[in-house]
């Protein structure tokens, strides 16, 4: 199997450390908010890794970090707590406020059939771990202590930007952030293990270190949970490729040097999922989610196919049009597949070649794509219909459609209902308004508010999001 690998840049042969097992590590989501369809885009084509490498015959463990601690809002620690301001924007502890996205995050994988990773590791259970870590990089003289907090020392690495693809200038912290560097730092691109002193509001959560009272920095937990549960070499390590730097090549510079030997050896990074202003984010523009997908009326997996149609390694463009050609196509297939006759015994041997086809295309850096174009050759084939069937449910292991049952997820969900409070409350609203009704009107409001739904008047009418 052919794997595009960031550290080197090239397509190479994969070939795990042991025979045994495939260990994969994917970074997890911040749980301060709902994760957007870019983010999960991210999600969606790690999934098809992993279940790809386990249809090709491998033995998979995979990891994922929950992080509820540590992560500012720049990834260049600096900036308020992500936590933090989620829990300030919904009056909520910043326990409540990680409990509650981590179940929306799976409820979100859940509906796009993303599988859950054989182990979920939230950050604020391994402070253990983290101190530990830490301690040893002292040790060796890779961190040092500077002004309360301690930091990774890069200067001390033969090479810290492994990527290779990087502008050094383009990346300077302060620039990049537009914050002031800060001046415990010895070398720009050092970084924080440990912080007990923030120019920003203190963190809720604080643990006692060797250090004094405090919380881990955000790159520590993936180094840590990874060593803690994939062990001391790990295969393959997955996450959007804004992670590349400075998060994942932190997590090297911690890891190697903990080690003292090579860590991982292929990275796996899925491209940016773009709208038609540039990169989608939290931030800006709209914040599209699964829920309000579901809300306009998409099936989830409509989203999943529109993400197995392209490449992961080139940026996605999303708009409503592509999506709606997505979903015409997928009602379609769908359609096709269930006239096939279920009756009769499928001919494995007639369906071999086709099922080479299809670890063909995958096999060349994950090619789903093609993957998918494999689905319509089958279709199009001689193959009888029990045939057809069985050679289209093996693809769909990998592709997760849900091309072959019959019941597809149109149940309304618990998003579907969210959405219909709202319309109906809105419905309300306009109608006290239009009656002059004002207190029913500011009792709505103020519902809506609570439920972080924000009205927007257009000249279609009352527009609604959830809030950003
Ligand atoms: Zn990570």
């Amino acid at each position: 199997m052919l794997l595009y690998n960031s550290l080197g840049q090239t397509k190479q042969e994969f070939v795990p450390h042991s025979q045994d097992i495939v260990n994969m590590y994917t970074c997890g989501p911040t749980v301060y908010h709902y994760a957007h369809i870019g983010n999960l885009r991210t999600y969606i084509m790690e999934d098809v890794l992993e279940k790809y490498l386990r249809f090709a015959g491998y033995n998979v463990k995979r990891v994922m970090n929950i992080t509820d601690v540590g992560h500012l809002s720049s990834d260049a620690d600096t900036g308020e707590d992500k936590m933090l301001s989620g829990a300030k924007r919904e009056h909520k502890t910043v326990m409540e406020i990680a409990k509650f996205y981590t179940d929306a995050f799976f409820a979100d994988c859940d509906k796009l059939n993303i599988k859950k990773p054989d182990v979920v590791e939230p950050a604020t259970n391994c402070i253990d771990e983290f101190i530990n870590m830490i301690s040893v990089l002292l040790e060796k003289g890779y961190a040092y202590i500077a002004g309360g907090n301690v930091y990774f020392d890069t200067s001390k690495l033969d090479t810290y930007y492994v990527f290779g693809n990087m502008n050094e200038d383009d990346l300077a912290v302060g620039v990049r952030d537009s914050v002031e560097e800060d001046e415990n730092k010895r070398n720009k691109a050092d970084f924080v293990l440990w912080f007990t002193k923030s120019k920003f509001d203190s963190q809720e959560l604080k643990w006692e270190s060797p250090w004094g009272l405090g919380y881990p920095g955000w790159h520590i937990e993936c180094s840590c949970i990874s060593n803690k549960h994939n062990g001391e070499y790990l295969d393959i390590h997955c996450g959007g490729i804004d992670n590349a730097f400075p998060h994942h090549t932190n997590e090297i510079a911690q890891s190697e040097s903990f080690l003292g030997h090579k860590w991982c050896n292929y990275w796996f990074h899925v491209l940016h999922l773009n709208d038609a202003r540039g990169k989608m984010s939290k931030s800006k523009g709209d914040f599209l989610t699964v829920s309000l997908l579901e809300s306009k009326g998409y099936n989830p997996l409509v989203y999943r196919m529109f993400c197995l149609q392209s490449h992961y390694r080139k940026p996605l463009t999303f708009s409503y049009e592509s999506l709606d050609n997505t979903a015409n196509a997928y009602d379609k297939l769908i359609k096709r597949i269930s006239s096939l006759d279920k009756e009769g015994t499928p001919d494995k041997a007639q369906a071999e070649p086709y099922i080479d086809s299809f670890k063909e295309a995958l096999d060349n850096d994950i090619n789903t794509s093609l993957g998918l174009t494999c689905v319509y050759d089958v279709l199009k084939s001689e193959l009888d219909d029990a045939t057809k069937l069985y050679v289209i449910e093996e693809f769909d292991k990998v592709l997760s459609l849900d091309l072959t049952k019959s019941e597809q997820k149109n149940s309304p969900s618990a998003d579907g209902e969210l959405a219909t409070e709202v319309e109906a409350l809105i419905e309300k609203r306009t109608k006290a308004r239009a009656e002059k009704d004002w207190a029913t009107a500011d009792a709505i409001r103020d519902k809506l508010k609570e439920m972080h739904v924000v009205l927007v008047d257009t000249k279609d009418g009352i527009q609604w999001h959830i809030e950003n």
